[in-house]
């Protein structure tokens, strides 16, 4: 691959929830002196406030209008903090809340529109490593590299599980197996943007691998030519 400049790449991962998407996209971006941008805290940063405001996540005009005037912004320092209009809410958009709600309010083209906008200005500032759901095929359409991460689906919901555990959040596994399941399902089947791999995307399955696995083979292929 490798058309633009080194410092001005743009890699697009995409997949469904517990794939690994985040982990790595940020492995890679500090390998490669990217910015890491998490298009997924951007949605949940507005059901956060969705649901903060008590605007109920199926109203589809009210969550609309609010993230209109919703600030979104991801810093770029070593703690990644994300704000939503001045607030520090990097911990918050992790609840299980949040989760059970994102999947509702990214469905909605309004939300998407105003997100995409944003995700895309953050691209135009250099190059980038950005996760999410629809990078390869809407968000950067003419990314460098376009990677989806898949893992079956037992080793996704130990992985989220693990990740809330080491939180200290108490869920259990079936739990989490159970929502990370009716997510990627609302995901995939929504209208706009839904899941799904670009044309031009390389599929990767991380089951049994490691991070540092998939990290190499991803840096390997920006080599490519
Ligand atoms: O990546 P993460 O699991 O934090 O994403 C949370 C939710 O945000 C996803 O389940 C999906 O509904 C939505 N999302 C999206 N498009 C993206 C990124 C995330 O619809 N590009």
């Amino acid at each position: 691959m490798t058309r633009r400049k080194p410092d001005e790449l743009q890699i697009a991962i995409d997949g469904p929830a517990g794939a690994g998407k985040s982990t790595v996209a940020k492995l890679v971006a500090e390998r490669l002196n990217l910015f890491y941008v998490d298009t997924g805290a951007m949605y949940r940063a507005i059901a956060y406030k969705a649901l903060r405001s008590g605007i109920p996540v199926h109203d589809e005009t009210l969550v609309s209008e609010l993230a209109q005037t919703t600030q979104v912004v991801l810093d770029h320092s070593n703690e990644r903090l994300v704000w939503c209009d001045g607030e520090n809410v990097t911990q918050a958009i992790r609840s299980p809340e949040v989760s059970r709600a994102v999947s509702s309010v990214a469905a909605y083209i309004g939300v998407r529109q105003r997100l995409v906008e944003l995700q895309r200005l953050e691209a135009a500032r250099g190059g980038v490593v950005m996760d999410g759901r629809d990078i390869g095929t809407y968000v950067l359409p003419e990314a460098d590299l376009k990677i989806f991460l898949t893992a079956s689906a037992q080793e996704r919901a130990k992985r989220r599980w693990l990740e809330l555990r080491k939180d200290g959040k108490s869920v259990s596994l079936e739990e989490v197996a159970q929502d990370m399941l009716r997510r990627d399902r609302q995901d995939t089947e929504r209208e706009v943007s839904p899941l799904e791999p670009a044309r031009d995307a390389i599929m990767l399955d991380t089951t049994g691998l490691s991070v540092e696995d998939i990290v190499a083979e991803i840096l390997s292929l920006t080599q490519e030519g």
